[in-house]
């Protein structure tokens, strides 16, 4: 941090030149005393001059005669000499016909209260802000329209936001909201259309979410031909697991390049089959963490929550059911790690990853479900994780084969 002053008179900038002082403040009530100005400039050193109560020709006198004294750096601060100042005296307009007149850095000595002036002085091209800083418990002339110590980084945080709206000179979109592209549209067939058909209104339309061809080229292709089949087909509507756009795809008449095929030809079934054990893997991994995520959630929950004056984890039902959980989670998990070991060592059976697939699914259902409960109304909230694990687990006990299946497959094994 440069520490630096303002004097009001010769003493003041020779007793500062004898302390080194690196730069200077000329403050409002003194840009008339010109012997004082000629006196800084002769420091040569970089020189802030506010310019409260100034009209255009006394600012241009001091700054010239800056200037002449040899002082390359200076930089104009527009000001309203009221403490504290009001809005409506100022008009920010000032600043940029300061910068145009001057051609100097520019800047603003802000005596309102508060950070909005300083920080639409910035979209104005404010470069240097001046705001008085004073210590809470100490009562002088500007207490009332200083910074106290609690305020100062929160100002700084303010003016470093608009400093981030304005330092982009090329057409900026952020990368955060690109998320929410897949809400945009895009071009589906709304009925089968055959090879040499035309796109037309009638058989393609736009939905949601965008994942296909762009809604943006509707136009451009209705009435012209479609090069192959396409079958009609849009997302499925499913109660969870939103962020998924799933739905059915249909392969007509599609060529797949010879450097394309993977395995065999027509044993791809056969290929699939033999994942099947891994993939069911995978839904017990998925299980288990999203209990394992479920519960930790839910305890610190219950340390939150408070009901009769108490953290709803302090009453033995909660205390007891927490318990449950973590045994069924911890025999689970035993379980799994046993699984993966198999996995590796490539000796996993089918029964097995069924079992694991069956049990892990069904108790992270029980888990979600009684994390739920101990949550009370607030886990029927969508903001709530828990909700939408509720929701978002119940496909795990279906999909890779239903739960049923996996019995009957471990049954053929006895
Ligand atoms: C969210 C989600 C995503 C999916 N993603 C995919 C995917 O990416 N790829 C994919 O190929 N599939 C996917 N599926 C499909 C899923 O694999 C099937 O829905 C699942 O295998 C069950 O088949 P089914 O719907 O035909 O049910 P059905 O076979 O009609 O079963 C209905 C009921 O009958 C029971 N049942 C059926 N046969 C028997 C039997 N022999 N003995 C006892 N009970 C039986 C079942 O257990 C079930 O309770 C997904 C499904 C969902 C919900």
């Amino acid at each position: 941090m440069k520490i630096f002053s303002t004097p009001f008179d010769k003493s003041g900038v020779d007793l500062l030149e004898k302390l080194k002082c690196k730069m200077y403040k000329v403050a409002s009530f003194e840009i008339t005393d010109l012997p004082l100005i000629e006196e800084i400039s002769r420091t040569k050193k970089p020189v802030i001059i506010s310019t409260g109560m100034s009209n255009l020709k006394e600012i241009d006198r001091a700054y010239n005669l800056m200037i002449k004294g040899g002082t390359k750096h200076i930089a104009l601060l527009y000001c309203v000499s009221n403490y504290p100042s009001n809005i409506n005296d100022f008009s920010l307009n000032n600043l940029e016909i300061i910068k145009k007149k001057f051609k100097v850095k520019i800047g603003l000595s802000d005596h309102t209260i508060g950070s909005f002036l300083s920080c639409m002085s910035i979209i104005k091209g404010a470069e240097v802000i001046e705001k008085h800083i004073c210590l809470k418990n100490i009562k002088s002339v500007d207490s009332r329209f200083s910074l106290n110590e609690n305020e100062i980084a929160n100002f700084k945080k303010d003016l470093d936001n608009f400093y981030k709206l304005i330092k982009n000179n090329t057409y900026l979109r952020s990368k955060s909201e690109m998320k929410n592209k897949i809400f945009r549209r895009s071009i589906y067939a709304i009925s089968d259309i055959n090879p040499g058909e035309k796109f037309t209104k009638k058989n393609i339309k736009t939905f949601r979410p965008d994942k296909g061809l762009s809604a943006s080229f509707f136009l451009k292709i209705i009435n012209k031909k479609s090069p192959i089949k396409i079958s009609k087909g849009k997302p499925l509507n499913k109660i969870g697991m939103k962020g998924q756009d799933t739905c059915e795809l249909f392969f007509d008449n599609v060529r797949v390049p010879k450097e394309n095929l993977l395995g065999m030809e027509g044993m791809g079934f056969m290929m699939l089959m033999k994942e099947l054990a891994w993939e069911r893997m995978l839904v017990a991994i998925i299980c288990q963490a999203g209990a394992e995520a479920a519960f930790a959630h839910t305890v610190q929950y219950t340390k939150d929550r408070k009901a009769f004056g108490k953290p709803i984890g302090t009453f033995q039902n909660t205390r007891f059911k927490l318990a449950e959980l973590r045994t069924e989670i911890d025999f689970c998990r035993t379980y799994l790690d046993r699984c993966m070991e198999l996995q590796l060592e490539e000796s996993l059976g089918v029964d097995a990853a069924a079992a694991a697939k069956y049990k892990i699914s069904d108790m992270f259902s029980k888990v979600v479900d009684d994390c739920l409960q101990l949550h009370g109304g607030y886990g029927y909230m969508l903001e709530y994780p828990i909700a939408r694990a509720y929701i978002d687990n119940r496909a795990n006990r279906i999909y890779a084969g239903t739960n049923e299946i996996m019995k009957e497959l471990i049954s053929r094994t006895l």
